[in-house]
């Protein structure tokens, strides 16, 4: 059976164990936008939305799931996609019975910590049963988030990572 992660930050000095798991409570994009706008807007825990001078935007939260080599539990980031309006609808009717074979197209919302740039990667979404978060797959490209995603990474790397994410060290 594969092992636990844990390691001993070089930034505070503590073990931190279990795989690293990190989560953002909304999409950058909403982020971004005036108060107003928020204001106007909807923030929950699984869905989002804002209408802005372009039009209707819409967001779901996902999780990506990056395998660490040789380690039981992925890498986990909770992280927001955008949806058309068609598929958003789609998951609020469905959202209390998912139905699993379907798939969304979803831009990344986004920005990790210690990697380039990750906003609007492209992404293909996957509805899950049981009240569980749907996953994403990455669009296959050269960013090193979705060569990670595909590739799984190694734990130095994992650590490196989560030291970033956890102590801004990136
Ligand atoms: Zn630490």
């Amino acid at each position: 059976m594969a092992a636990i992660f844990s390691f001993k930050c070089a930034s505070c000095d503590d073990i931190h164990e279990g795989s690293p798991s990190f989560a953002f409570h909304a999409p950058d994009p909403f982020l971004a936008q005036p108060e107003a706008v928020q204001a106007a807007g909807h923030l929950g825990s699984d869905l989002c939305r804002y209408e802005d001078a372009d039009g209707s935007h819409f967001f779901i939260r996902v999780l990506l799931e990056v395998p660490i080599h040789g380690i039981e539990d992925p890498f986990l980031w909770g992280v927001w996609v955008s949806l058309s309006e068609t598929n958003y609808q789609r998951y609020v009717d469905t959202y209390d019975a998912p139905a699993t074979s379907d798939r969304y197209f979803g831009w990344f919302c986004n920005r990790l910590p210690w990697y380039p740039d990750s906003l609007n990667l492209k992404t293909e979404v996957h509805p899950r049963a049981n009240h569980q978060r749907p996953f994403i797959v990455l669009e296959e490209s050269g960013h090193p988030l979705a060569v990670d995603y595909h590739q799984g990474i190694g734990v130095q790397r994992a650590q490196e990572i989560a030291e970033a994410a956890m102590h801004g060290t990136a």
